[in-house]
């Protein structure tokens, strides 16, 4: 359920600081140490995953409600009309550094290198 050795899940443990803005028994949502857009938030599972290949289908129903938990962040973040990207790395070669599931919430300025 959760890896000692895991920065994410010692945030969600409160071991480590950080800016929350959402938290309910599933999912947290904080705000990112090194913002790439003036909305970056960082939203994760409690449950400690090490990303988007460890998902179950057990696990549909917390991934709708991670997708329910952007949607109104992005929406207390003025990002709606402006629009906003919910991005998950998964594995090297798309640049995964936290091995804990985590969606980057980024909104705030056009998202240049549009890649699909
Ligand atoms: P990844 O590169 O795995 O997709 O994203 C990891 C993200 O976690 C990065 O954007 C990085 O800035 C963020 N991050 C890493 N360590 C911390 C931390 O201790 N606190 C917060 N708030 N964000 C972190
Ligand atoms: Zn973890």
């Amino acid at each position: 359920m959760s890896d000692p050795n895991c920065i994410f899940c010692k945030i969600a443990a409160r071991q480590i600081p950080a800016s929350f803005v959402h938290e309910d028994e599933d999912v947290l949502a904080f705000r990112d140490i090194s913002p790439q857009a003036p909305t970056h938030i960082v939203i994760i599972p409690r449950v400690h995953l090490s990303g988007l290949n460890d998902l179950t289908p057990d696990l549909a129903p917390l991934m709708g409600k991670i997708g329910l938990v952007a949607k109104k962040l992005a929406a207390d973040e003025g990002r709606v009309a402006s629009g906003w990207r919910l991005v998950s790395n998964a594995g090297p070669d798309a640049g995964q550094t936290v091995f804990h599931l985590h969606f980057h919430l980024l909104g705030g300025r056009p998202m240049a290198g549009k890649m699909v």
